[in-house]
């Protein structure tokens, strides 16, 4: 499969910046309010801040991908003297945690880097967030092409010519068993 560039955008995290304002969850939790602004709850932002005061752990972490399943790489980490618990650092909405699931219906939230309209130049949380704990970064990558609708589209009629619709049919009905 061939490569092609891709822009990625990512926030950049520094934990030493980082006082526990919550700055970052009002502002993207008003962000996504409806109507825009209307309220915030940072139950409903897609950036949260992990605290634990008395070990002076401030966190921020930023909603990525919804899971189903919970993992088993469970660990502890001690960094510089700092003790994490074991999901942390993870991102994910998933079910070992209540962490970036819209409190109202459960559904789980991620972040969009606040492309919904307006589209944001930079997201809100790093506008927000004044010790510049959170910096915005684009850079390219390369990645495997997706594979087009078109092309599956053009594929699929190639096999129906070739062996018929019954067979290809059938095909992925049993194909779809498997998974
Ligand atoms: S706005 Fe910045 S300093 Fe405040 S909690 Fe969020 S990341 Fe930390
Ligand atoms: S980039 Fe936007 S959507 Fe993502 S966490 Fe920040 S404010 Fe929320």
């Amino acid at each position: 499969m061939s490569k092609v560039k891709k822009k990625v955008k990512v926030i950049k995290i520094d934990v030493d910046k980082c006082n526990g304002c919550r700055a970052c969850e009002v502002a993207c939790s008003a962000f996504h309010a409806k109507p825009k602004y209307s309220s915030n709850n940072p139950a409903r932002s897609r950036i949260r801040l992990i605290r634990d005061p008395l070990k002076d752990v401030y966190l921020p972490v930023y909603a990525g991908e919804y899971t189903k399943a919970e993992c088993t790489g469970k660990e502890k980490y001690v960094i510089d003297g700092k003790e994490y618990d074991e999901c942390d650092f993870c991102r994910a909405s998933c079910p070992s945690r209540d962490l970036f699931k819209e409190p109202d219906s459960g559904l789980p939230l991620k972040c969009d880097m606040c492309e919904d309209d307006p589209p944001q130049e930079k997201p809100l949380c790093v506008q927000w967030c004044l010790n510049d704990a959170l910096t915005y970064e684009e850079r390219e990558e390369e990645v495997e092409e997706e594979v087009k609708l078109e092309d599956v589209e053009i594929g699929l009629e190639s096999m129906v010519d070739k062996y018929g619709l019954q067979k290809v049919m059938d095909t992925v009905a049993r194909m779809a068993k498997k998974e």
